[in-house]
């Protein structure tokens, strides 16, 4: 429908209204004031959450390319899509980006993807990567099991499809372990040009502006109906362009929380806009006392499944921002992990962390974590301290004091679906261990943590205990050994020695 025919429409529906004597009621249905029949629907149920003039979508992509053109960021996998000659590589690189981007923001995702492509150019060259590279490389990019899946089905396209990527959003879908809907369009329409749509979280904002989509949007119906636009919208002759504009609109001008949409290269086709636009001349008109026209742009009539639930109701004060609206977010789980940070002296003077490795499945599979352990929620501090040393003395085979551990602070993570509380404590040995080769753990160097597989959470782990360290070691605060020094009693660890179990369970003092 054009602005013109929307306008009609409207007016016709208000003049209906006016007719009736109603005021802007909300209701999901109106009747006359002498309570007669109904009044008259001002509008199919649905249209106007639909494109259905083509007039208005071919302008709609005319605008959203122009500017898209004019504005778009400079992006490393842009110009790889767009000079890559070879085919494959093109859809390999476009995949990178995409598993990439999944919930982490385009600013963080550069540096890594450069790394990652300078590393691994090609899926051949990335089939042969070991899951700890690929973890190296990933740390600190969150979501970690992304990496795991890009690599296996890097590998099942090189092994079982000869090294081509498949050509379809389709073939994509089905092929390839960890490629779903919106990734398989993406590729497709990017690398291979299928006039294919997408739906991400941008994607979807944009859209349930545009068309006042108000109800929860991570519904299956109203998933399926953005399918269904996005579909339809997509330019058949720039696919690729026309999803990364959407894309673009969305992360750039249509944010979520204080949209531009002054700027907005489509904003004569957005019916949220168009909605707050009435509302504000109804509020001029009541103002000046003026006889108040009736808001058009309202929700359907009846029980419209893309409207806003009756019981959430349009909120004047929040504009176009009314759309879209999700279920409540389930509040994450609350979990409290005890961790201990193992140090000891490096045979050149620095410390070394010991650090040991995590399943292969599961939460942060297959990264390093300094020996931890999950806690029961109610544990007193006491106790928190007996278990931790209980677990590092099952891991050792040997009795651990409690009393030797030093408690650092907490350190506080929120992965997507666990609020996660590290209660962190140290235990500085004055020699080497004998590790237990049934679990693998390795000693390592401060910048040698730092390039291995480990989560954000214990680079935070680690900075808290190093905090902790230049507090107690600075001047004036009676400092117990400097960084690096030999602590008392200490024993060299250079290559080739091996204390013993005895010297590493013999725990320090508490403070
Ligand atoms: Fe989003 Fe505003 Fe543009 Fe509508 S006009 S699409 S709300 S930025």
């Amino acid at each position: 429908m054009t602005r013109a025919r929307a306008g009609t429409a409207a007016a016709a529906a208000a003049g209906a209204l006016r007719r009736s004597g109603s005021s802007a009621g909300r209701g999901r249905k109106r009747t006359s004031p002498r309570g007669g029949a109904p009044a008259p629907t001002p509008a199919p149920p649905l249209a106007r959450h639909h494109f259905s003039d083509l007039a208005e979508v071919e302008a709609l992509r005319k605008n959203l390319l122009a500017w898209y053109d004019r504005c778009k960021r400079d992006l490393p996998w842009r110009a790889l899509a767009a000079t890559e000659p070879d085919a494959d590589r093109r859809g390999y690189a476009v995949w990178v980006s995409e598993i990439m981007l999944q919930q982490t923001q385009v600013a963080t995702v550069i540096d890594y993807y450069n790394r990652w492509m300078q590393k691994w150019p090609t899926l051949q060259a990335l089939a042969q990567a070991s899951l700890e590279e690929v973890n190296e490389l990933w740390a600190g990019l969150g979501y970690y099991s992304r990496g795991k899946r890009l690599q296996e089905a890097a590998r099942k396209v090189v092994s079982e499809l000869g090294g081509h990527m498949p050509r379809t959003a389709e073939a994509l879908q089905k092929l390839l372990p960890g490629v779903g809907r919106y990734t398989a369009g993406a590729i497709a329409s990017i690398s291979y040009g299928q006039a294919t749509g997408v739906v991400d979280g941008n994607v979807i904002r944009v859209l349930c502006r545009l068309r006042c989509i108000g109800a929860d949007s991570s519904s299956p119906a109203v998933i399926d109906r953005l399918w269904d636009m996005a579909n339809a919208l997509v330019d058949r002759s720039r696919p690729g362009d026309f999803n990364q504009a959407l894309m673009e609109l969305g992360a750039t001008v249509c944010v979520p929380k204080a949209p531009l949409c002054g700027e907005c290269p489509v904003k004569q086709h957005c019916r949220a806009r168009c909605r707050v636009e009435k509302e504000l001349a109804f509020a001029s008109q009541k103002l000046f006392g003026k006889p108040a026209p009736v808001p058009d742009v309202e929700n359907c009539v009846g029980d419209c499944p893309l409207c806003p639930p009756a019981t959430e109701p349009w909120d004047s004060s929040l504009g176009v921002t009314n759309f879209p609206r999700k279920a409540a977010k389930k509040q994450p789980r609350a979990m409290r992990t005890a961790t201990c940070v193992l140090e000891r002296r490096g045979c050149r003077g620095g410390p070394e962390y010991l650090i040991v490795q995590r399943p292969s499945s599961g939460l942060l599979a297959g990264l390093w974590e300094f020996p931890s352990l999950q806690l029961a929620q109610d544990l007193q501090e006491k106790k928190e301290r007996e278990v931790l040393a209980d677990h590092l003395q099952a891991w050792m085979g040997q009795p651990v004091a409690a009393k030797g551990l030093r408690f650092i602070g907490e350190v506080i993570h929120i992965f997507s679906h666990i609020h996660q509380t590290y209660v962190v404590y140290s235990l500085p040995l004055d020699g080497d261990v004998t590790l237990d080769p049934a679990s693998p753990s390795r000693w390592v160097t401060e910048e040698e943590f730092h390039a291995s597989a480990v989560s954000t959470a214990m680079k935070k782990v680690l900075k808290a205990h190093e905090k902790q360290h230049r507090k107690e070691t600075s001047p004036g605060k009676g400092s117990k050994r400097k960084r690096g020094a030999k602590p008392q009693g200490a024993g060299s660890t250079c290559p080739g020695t091996q204390l013993s179990l005895h010297a590493f369970l013999r725990a320090p003092t508490a403070p």
